[in-house]
């Protein structure tokens, strides 16, 4: 294993940013190369913990020779938002300076542009050098998980249906209770890789066996414990296996049985108007259409001073909120259903 630091210069005088990086070279050329990142939302720290326990069991396959892809591990993708605390809280999705996200804006480029990436950085900012150091880095692979998290969350994963059924092993191997199929008309990380391998094919819904680009939501921000992240890490070990990157004898990975839903079949419950939340239901329940979700306490102590919000289908709750106040149409749930929503929605991402 190799450990290396991408140095990043700060965009004022004195101030640098240091990225480690993990390298496993493998002995087989034909195995395919693979790219795992954690914490690119820099307060998303279940796959950090992942990184962890899977770097001590890639380092034990390692001295036994059975490493056979090349395989480069960023266990915390985002110096610059891990430093970004104010007033006790850290802002890790959002870069402060640019007000962008962290995972949104990624130049989307074709494979044959990579080097491209890391030209002449001095004309960017240090998140922008960030940005084009972690894709440059990806490209490289067949191979790309993006770890991140929900707020409360089942374990879930955005899979552009590009690589829709093969994934299922992934999905299966981390014990995803749902799989979102998401557009590829988004310029996140994951879908910024999986631009680069379409461009190749001269076909924007190509399918791209042998490859794959993938978000993964390790639940919720709080979920972070010792068990989860070793079980975590066993999960993409045995992905790595299935794949043929590290050699073992794990058992095969059983069909993924979880719901697959494409995006337009999810619910975003938003609240209707401002107030505090009531939830009635939590992740993991599976409701019908017309149960009551959450009560919104928008004139408290009055007696219209309470709205109801009620699922619009059947489906199940993939995630919630933390917070327990909403603004008017801020986000309370995400619903996994069978049919697309009434709602409408947009092409690209679920959240801004
Ligand atoms: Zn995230």
């Amino acid at each position: 294993m190799d450990i290396s630091e991408i140095i990043i210069a700060g965009d004022t005088p004195g101030i640098e940013w240091r990225l480690p990086v993990f390298r496993f070279k493998g002995r087989s050329a034909a195995a395919p190369k693979t790219y795992i990142q954690a914490a690119l939302h820099a307060n998303e720290l279940p796959g950090t913990a992942l990184a962890h326990f899977l770097l001590q069991r890639l380092q034990q396959a390692d001295k036994d020779g059975g490493i056979l892809g090349d395989i480069t591990i960023v266990p915390q993708a985002n110096p610059i938002g891990t430093a970004q605390s104010h007033f006790g809280e850290l802002q890790g999705r959002f870069d402060l300076g640019s007000r962008t996200n962290f995972n949104r804006d990624f130049p989307l480029i074709s494979l044959t542009d990579r080097d491209t990436l890391i030209d002449d950085l001095d004309r960017h900012s240090a998140t922008d050098r960030l940005k084009r150091q972690l894709l440059h880095m990806a490209l490289g692979a067949d191979l790309m998980l993006d770890l991140h998290c929900d707020d409360e969350a089942l374990q879930y994963a955005y899979i552009d249906d590009a690589f829709w059924p093969e994934a299922g092993d992934l999905a299966s191997a981390l014990d995803m209770e749902a799989v979102f199929l998401s557009d590829g008309e988004s310029s996140a990380f994951e879908e910024a890789v999986a631009y680069a391998w379409k461009y190749e094919t001269g076909q924007k819904k190509a399918r791209l066996p042998g490859r794959l680009s993938v978000t993964v939501e390790l639940r919720g921000t709080r979920d972070v414990y010792p068990e989860l992240a070793r079980k975590d890490a066993e999960g993409v070990f045995r992905f790595l296996v299935a794949r043929g990157v590290v050699a073992g004898d794990e058992e095969p990975i059983a069909p993924f049985a979880g719901i697959v839903a494409p995006l337009d079949n999810i619910e975003m419950i938003r609240a209707p108007e401002a107030g505090a939340i009531l939830f009635h239901r939590d992740i993991g329940e599976t409701v019908k259409a017309g149960d009551l979700l959450a009560t919104i306490l928008t004139r408290p102590g009055r007696a219209d001073g309470a709205l109801e919000v009620r699922a619009p289908q059947d489906g199940l709750i993939v995630t919630r909120v933390s917070t327990r106040l909403a603004r008017r149409r801020s986000d309370l749930m995400k619903i996994a259903c069978a049919a697309p929503s009434g709602a409408g929605r947009k092409p690209g991402p679920l959240e801004a």
